[in-house]
């Protein structure tokens, strides 16, 4: 009886470092797949970012501080004057007025 058990402690133990052998393999398994996983988000990320960009059309010049912004993003007034965004619209109109 007692081989027995000692038997069985031995599998144990054996079963024991196996199972820490499993989880570090787990651990770096899962860290890569979490590093792809963040890599392919970040790709997607940049995907939807170009297609964005594709869909706000061609870049206007802001008429207060010159600079060049996506025609759908600027704010445009019914003279055709394009601004890049709200402080300089108001700047442009407190400098006019
Ligand atoms: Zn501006």
């Amino acid at each position: 009886m007692r081989e027995a058990f000692f038997i069985l402690l031995v599998l144990a133990i054996l079963l024991g470092l196996t199972a820490i052998r499993y989880r570090k393999q787990i651990v770096t398994m899962l860290h890569i797949w979490r590093s792809l996983k963040s890599m392919r988000e970040k790709s997607g990320e940049r995907q939807v970012k170009t297609e964005k960009s594709e869909q706000l059309g061609p870049l206007v010049n802001c008429s207060k501080c010159g600079t060049w912004v996506p025609e759908q993003r600027a704010i445009k007034l019914r003279g055709g004057t394009f601004y890049c965004s709200s402080n300089c619209l108001e700047t442009a109109a407190k400098t006019n007025s």
